[in-house]
């Protein structure tokens, strides 16, 4: 029960990687929060023993969210993971799809590490881990606003790690391959939807990019996340780890 006593907010922690990290963190001790959109997924999560406790908010609303999380407990531990992944061609790279992705994929991390990071410092001791993406350290065709938003996440952590080196917080960032999640199964149907090719060959395309050869299970980006929040990590800020087979080095 190493972090026994640490209170851990986990954003988008109704399913995926953010309900994987809610579980590790419960197990490793930590009361556990969950953040998402739907109070019925949330609330699954919390009666299946994953999390103590959820809140309904949204990360793209830069007024509620902060609001809502001054009625949390200080949070201890705050693990930036509720995001999106859409694609198109660049050329086809709306205003509106960009506006989307930097939204829950970096502005989001930027207000919800805003609001707890005060806390954090005055108690001279937290952890934020983002869940950005191997997308956010090199590039890949059809997702540039998904893309850039994580390479952004990835400029804060390091900016915001160096800014508060010596205060007892570390800022850190996972980035993982193509993880079996609902995220990558509507991928994969997008793309099929758009007629040219199977959902098979679309599947097999996503486990190919990894020298594993299979997509990297949640469980294990949560091991990666415990890490960071345990004992024995605090020299360790400002890094991007990925979980993804070797895919990115
Ligand atoms: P899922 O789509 O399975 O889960 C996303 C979670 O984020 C849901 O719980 C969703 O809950 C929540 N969420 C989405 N938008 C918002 C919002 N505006 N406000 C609050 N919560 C939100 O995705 P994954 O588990 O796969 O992804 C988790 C993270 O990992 C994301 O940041 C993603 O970019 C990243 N990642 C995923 C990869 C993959 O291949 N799966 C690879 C690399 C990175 P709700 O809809 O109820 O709000």
């Amino acid at each position: 029960m190493t972090l026994g006593g640490r209170h851990a907010l986990v954003t988008g922690g109704g399913q995926g990687i953010g309900a994987a990290v809610a579980r590790a963190l419960t197990t490793a001790g930590a009361r556990v929060t969950v953040l998402g959109r739907h109070a019925e997924t949330l609330e699954a999560v919390v009666a299946a023993g994953t999390a103590a406790a959820y809140v309904v908010a949204d990360v793209t609303d830069a007024t509620a969210l902060p609001s809502a999380m001054a009625e949390l407990a200080p949070v201890d531990i705050l693990v930036n993971n509720a995001g999106a992944a859409e694609s198109a061609p660049f050329v086809r790279t709306t205003s509106e799809l960009w506006a989307r992705m930097l939204a829950v994929n970096l502005t989001g991390v930027f207000v919800a590490t805003q609001a707890v990071l005060p806390g954090m410092l005055a108690r001279r001791w937290g952890r934020v881990v983002t869940i950005a993406s191997t997308a956010g350290l090199t590039g890949y065709p059809y997702v540039s606003a998904y893309a850039a938003a994580k390479h952004g996440a990835i400029g804060l952590t390091r900016a915001l790690a160096r800014e508060i080196a010596a205060s007892g917080v570390t800022v850190n960032a996972v980035c993982p391959g193509y993880t079996q999640t609902a995220l990558i199964e509507t991928s994969i149907a997008r793309i099929a939807a758009r007629g040219a090719r199977s959902t098979e060959s679309i599947r097999a395309e996503f486990t190919r990019a990894s020298p594993q050869g299979r997509l990297v299970q949640p469980e294990e980006v949560a091991a990666a996340v415990l890490y960071f929040c345990g004992p024995g990590s605090d020299a360790v800020t400002g890094v991007s780890l990925p979980v993804a087979g070797g895919e990115v080095q």
